[in-house]
């Protein structure tokens, strides 16, 4: 097993960097460039200066080498840079003049990774971007950025592991590259309370859920109401007042899991289910999509004391005009909504948004291949490939199917 570790780099390592800088955009070869570059390296106000790099060692020997930086002033340090080239370079420098803006502040920008070809494939790279991410949120910087060539899956996959997500492109030396975004703030939180875990468990343990929570977009826990009863039975309901028929689930359980709760961090809301709440809708899904920490209390039986929705309660949220059995059916349906549309959850942002009831229209018909199936055929325009006519027909049916099935939505 290979011992790694990490250094900070110093000016002697000035020539190093260079290599890799210049390998990792696949100029290593020219030799006044690589010199260049070394100069850049050597000195301490340049984004590729000796004191932005970090060297991973295999053995004791070095394999490799990140350069990073927090985007602040990023232009002015661009600059210097480039005057050097220009300098040096002369008629030879490639004109950066007009190159978009790679980072910005409050972002880590891992400009530069680059694994010495003997010590590939040995999970160098990933150990260097490990150390990238660890100095970020030790520095309190809210986002770690990367760029990663438009045709490079391995790569993508890499960073995906580590918790990156595709965030809009980046042109750079006319290449196309994805912007790959990982956040180093905690994310959202979801707390349920339920008596009946076992049927939530499995539902948010699948499919989007699941991998919003592996990808740590969303954090979600369940707890058994149960844990927290004083009642040597276990029990968490009794008799209600007043002598009609049903149980209510008291308030001593209740009382106990939201206070635990509560007092390790802020919730900015604790919701009830309940049928005669507010109802639940895509844009209370959007705002609660904004919230930092939630908790959603599912009821059972005739609901619960009075008392937990006058002092602990929030907010009180129905699905629907009916009654389930319980508000576990409700806290998944919510969850479900709201996760969904956290930046990253869906693999196209552009997606989430683009779903009915995001612009008070619904959306327009989708359909996939083939063309002719059975006759049945799909829209010529969609197969046009005009974007302009496309984008009109779909605006144009998404019009007319709110219009028909939900003109209500218009008047919104
Ligand atoms: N007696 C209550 C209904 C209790 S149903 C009443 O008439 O209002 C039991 C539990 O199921 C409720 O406490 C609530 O948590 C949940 N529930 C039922 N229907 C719901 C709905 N439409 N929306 C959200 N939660 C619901």
């Amino acid at each position: 097993m290979n011992n790694f570790s990490v250094r900070k780099a110093t000016i002697d390592d000035a020539a190093f960097i260079a290599r890799n800088v210049m390998e990792a955009v696949g100029h290593a070869s020219d030799e006044k460039a690589l010199k260049t570059m070394t100069r850049i390296c050597q000195r301490q106000d340049t984004l590729y200066s000796y004191t932005n790099t970090i060297i991973a060692m295999v053995d004791g020997v070095d394999a490799g080498s990140l350069t990073a930086y927090e985007g602040t002033n990023y232009r002015e340090k661009r600059q210097i840079s480039f005057s050097i080239f220009k300098e040096e370079m002369g008629d030879d420098a490639m004109d950066l003049d007009d190159m978009q803006d790679e980072t910005c502040a409050g972002e880590y920008y891992l400009d530069s990774l680059c694994v010495l070809p003997q010590f590939r494939k040995q999970g160098v790279g990933k150990y260097l971007l490990q150390q990238g991410i660890e100095y970020a949120k030790n520095q309190g910087i809210p986002h770690v950025v990367l760029a990663v060539e438009a045709q490079n899956p391995d790569a993508e996959r890499l960073y995906r592991s580590l918790g990156f997500r595709k965030a809009g492109e980046l042109f750079i030396f006319n290449g196309r590259y994805h912007r790959m975004q990982l956040d180093t703030t905690p994310p959202m939180r979801i707390d349920i309370i339920t008596v009946l875990p076992e049927m939530v468990e499995p539902f948010i343990h699948t499919s989007i859920l699941e991998r919003a929570q592996k990808r740590n977009l969303v954090e979600i826990h369940i707890h058994n109401l149960r844990d927290y009863t004083t009642d040597k039975h276990g029990r968490v309901d009794d008799y209600p007042y007043g002598g009609c028929a049903g149980m209510v689930m008291q308030c001593q359980p209740i009382d106990a899991c939201i206070s635990k709760l509560t007092s390790e961090r802020h919730y900015d809301e604790v919701i009830f289910t309940t049928p005669d709440g507010e109802q639940f809708d895509q844009p209370m899904a959007n705002s609660l999509s904004m919230a930092r920490n939630l908790i959603i209390l599912c009821g059972h039986f005739k609901g619960i004391d009075y008392r937990i929705r006058e002092h602990l309660i929030t907010k009180e949220v129905s699905i629907g005009d009916y009654v389930l059995t319980g508000g576990e059916l409700a806290a998944a349906v919510m969850t479900d909504a709201i996760v969904r549309i956290i930046p990253g959850v869906i693999g196209d942002e552009q997606s989430a948004l683009s779903d009915s009831f995001q612009d008070n229209l619904l959306a327009p018909p989708v359909y996939s291949r083939p063309a002719d199936y059975k006759g049945w055929k799909v829209p010529d325009v969609l197969l046009s490939g005009n974007e302009k006519l496309i984008r009109n027909w779909e605006m144009d049916q998404a019009m007319e199917r709110t219009q028909r099935l939900r003109p209500d939505l218009l008047k919104k």
